[in-house]
């Protein structure tokens, strides 16, 4: 195992209206490498008053001065540029990724990947919004404008930690509203890092804010702050839950991207080796620290035993290793945090169901919160381990009857973001896309997410939705224009 080059411990700040600010109180919090949990990094800890300052430069942005007056063209062509930004220091973005994150380098190359897709995705969209002209029955003109809803607050998780940026930033800015991004604690380098690329591209100060910091002090600000328009959430649904509460006394507007305990089918007559791989890649892939993971395996008890067996087989083979290593599959959990969650779970899944592998602490490990790739088998879908999220890489099988069986145990969860069905059968593949209550069914394959294709979920697993045009319209307001074409007077009075 090659264990990567120390590297100076860097000290990053808020970027506030163009500048590089410490925090009004002089906090500052440690980011860790979990493959090490040694500090790589010291942040400045925004406090509510840096918040507000944040919140006023993207107000100011907004309502005067150069951003107002720029094209549709113009930020297209400023999105484009911040893509070639991201190709051009790929390698370094993706290194730091992965040292912050502990994900494997290939799967941070990927991702960093799709940030640079996504900002082109968003400047090819910026022109191409249109309004409408309605057929009213009257001698007026009737259309539609399509306008910025104005300041965004944007709060993401760790998992994806520059990709979660990129989906809100991009968007937000096509769409001509200024921004202020609040990255997840344990992982904002790669989004500071992309910060000063902001001027170079053409932004001008205010429209891009970046503030550090802990949820309840820095996040918490941004939803309550009233110069804030719009909170565009992605995270658990316990801080979604708190989050709509708070952004009830402004009335914003809110959109939430929550977690989700997504069910992944597999019938007898589904290709085999593709089955087996696909059950594994859906729940372990980023080490199981995704918010559509295959967390429940359902499977037709015809096959069973013997699918179970194929698992087990093929997980003992999974690369656990250093983040930088190119032969790693899965590296360690984010965060002491999540590391004590994820066993806590482990603990619980011994006592309510089987263990076919895994189960704790990944033990080749001095240092480092690795865990155990791990399969619960006979799982009850009332269990905890079927019912709440773990995020991490635990997998519950659940055997089902029939498809009937299939489709209530799929659709017995609070959640709604992701489903998953593997069968030849067109018929049958079809029957359960249709029936499963979630935003997003894949057939005969698991986690594939393309920029072109809406993202979000139904039930706890929130609302509005990310990329896509679909994506667009949650940063637009839509404004009704009534044209009077005749000039006698209205006449009533
Ligand atoms: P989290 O604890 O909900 O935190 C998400 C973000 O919210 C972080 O930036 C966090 O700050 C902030 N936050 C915490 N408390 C807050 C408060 N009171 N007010 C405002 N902001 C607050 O989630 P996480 O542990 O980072 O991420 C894992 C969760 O995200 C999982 O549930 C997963 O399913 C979900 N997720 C969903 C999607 C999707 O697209 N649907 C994608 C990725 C992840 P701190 O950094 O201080 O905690
Ligand atoms: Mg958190």
């Amino acid at each position: 195992m090659s264990s990567p080059a120390k590297t100076a411990v860097k000290t990053y700040q808020n970027y506030v209206n163009g500048q590089w600010t410490s925090s009004s109180t002089g906090a500052t919090f440690p980011v860790f490498d979990p493959s090490t949990e040694e500090v790589i990094a010291n942040v400045a800890a925004a406090s509510a008053s840096d918040v507000d300052k944040a919140v006023k430069a993207a107000r100011a942005a907004f309502d005067s001065g150069p951003w107002p007056a720029t094209t549709a063209q113009d930020r297209g062509r400023i999105l484009f540029k911040l893509a070639e930004k991201i190709r051009q220091n790929q390698p370094m973005l993706a290194e730091l990724e992965s040292r912050n994150t502990g994900k494997p380098i290939v799967e941070a190359e990927f991702d960093i990947a799709d940030v640079a897709t996504c900002f082109e995705y968003y400047g090819g969209l910026a022109n191409k919004v249109n309004g409408s002209v309605m057929p009213v029955p009257a001698n007026a003109l009737s259309f539609t404008l399509r306008e910025p809803v104005g300041v965004a607050g944007q709060i993401i998780p760790w998992n994806y930690p520059l990709l979660m940026a990129a989906w809100k930033l991009a968007p937000a800015l096509a769409a001509g509203c200024t921004c202020v991004l609040k990255p997840a604690e344990q992982t904002p380098l790669t989004a500071l890092e992309f910060a000063n690329w902001l001027e170079e591209v053409g932004l001008p100060p205010g429209v891009v804010n970046v503030v550090n910091g802990v949820g309840e002090v820095a996040g918490a600000a941004l939803v309550s702050h009233p110069g804030v328009d719009k909170i565009a959430f992605t995270g658990s649904a316990a801080v979604g839950k708190i989050i709509v509460k708070s952004a009830a006394d402004t009335l914003k507007r809110v959109t939430l991207e929550l977690g989700g305990k997504s069910p992944n089918v597999f019938f007898a007559d589904a290709d085999w080796e593709a089955a087996v791989d696909g059950a594994l890649f859906g729940v372990f892939i980023n080490q199981g620290e995704v918010c559509s993971a295959g967390s429940r395996i359902l499977v037709e008890k015809k096959i069973y035993p013997k699918f179970v067996e194929a698992m087990t087989e093929k997980a003992k083979r999974i690369k656990l290793g250093a983040p930088l290593d190119r032969d790693t599959k899965m590296g360690p959990l984010v965060s002491k945090e999540q590391y004590d969650r994820v066993t806590s779970y482990m603990e619980i899944g011994k006592k309510e169901a089987k263990t076919a592998i895994g189960g704790g602490r990944a033990k080749a490990f001095g240092k480092g919160f690795y865990v155990e790739p791990t399969i619960f088998y006979d799982v009850d879908n009332s269990a905890r381990i079927a019912r709440e999220e773990i995020f991490g890489p635990v997998a519950s099988v659940i055997p089902f009857e029939n498809e009937a069986d299939a489709i209530k145990i799929a659709n017995d969860t609070p959640y709604g973001l992701a489903g998953a069905v593997w069968t030849r059968d067109i018929y049958k593949a079809f029957r359960i896309v249709k029936s499963m209550r979630a935003g997003i069914i894949w057939v005969n394959h698991m986690q594939p997410t393309y920029v072109e294709a809406p993202w979000g979920g139904y039930k706890q697993s929130g609302f509005g939705r990310e990329l896509g045009p679909w994506g667009m319209e949650e940063y637009l307001e839509t404004k009704q224009v009534y044209v009077n074409l005749d000039e006698a007077p209205i006449g009533w009075y």
